[in-house]
């Protein structure tokens, strides 16, 4: 065991069964004769976004992927959302499901909810794997949660640090003594 990890915040079978739930409750919802469009948001949503589309079965979905400007090596959210890698197709009149890996303050998913919106889609939900609530200082809609954690720094499944953990098959905290010499960079 490293160090620097705490192993035991969401382990590998309590995210197989939420996800599960998570797609079902997808399907259920994709209106009659329509075939969304699930955007995965880069690079942390990209293991959840496999598994929880892969749980959706042989439903007919489209996929289309997305990158923004994230934390880099930081903890603390800077507020300036950039896209780095915009979708490919035209939302408008689309029923559109984006998936992204964490909310944390809430700034990154309401910079893309108004982007998107302002596309005119059809519709639009959000799926995140993981809610700090306490961390919230925008309020955004979010339609589909799976598990709410604690103001931690979270890794593995998807997420990173410095480009880390990401294949972890489980979520870990990292521990404040990792990163709180590397803090100002
Ligand atoms: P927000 O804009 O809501 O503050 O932050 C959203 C983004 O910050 C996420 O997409 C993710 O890239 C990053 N982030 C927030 N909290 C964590 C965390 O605990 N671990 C990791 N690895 N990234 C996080």
């Amino acid at each position: 065991m490293e160090p620097s990890l705490e192993y035991d915040e969401i382990n590998y079978n309590d995210l197989k069964h939420r996800v599960k739930m998570l797609a079902q409750k997808i399907v259920e919802d994709i209106p009659e004769g329509e075939i969304p469009l699930m955007v995965c948001v880069l690079k942390g949503a990209f293991v959840f976004f496999a598994d929880l589309t892969r749980d959706m079965g042989d439903v007919m979905i489209e996929t289309e992927f997305m990158s923004v400007s994230s934390y880099g090596d930081e903890q603390t959210s800077s507020g300036v959302v950039e896209i780095t890698q915009d979708i490919g197709v035209n939302i408008a009149g689309r029923h559109v499901i984006l998936v992204e890996d964490i909310v944390d303050t809430g700034l990154t998913l309401n910079y893309l909810r108004d982007i998107l919106l302002r596309r005119e889609p059809a519709s639009l939900r959000i799926c995140v794997l993981l809610d700090k609530v306490a961390a919230r200082e925008v309020e955004v809609p979010i339609d589909y949660i799976g598990f709410e954690i604690e103001n931690v720094f979270v890794v593995g499944y998807g997420l990173d640090y410095a480009g880390h953990y990401r294949n972890h098959p489980w979520i870990s905290v990292l521990k404040e003594s990792a990163y709180k010499d590397t803090e100002s960079e």
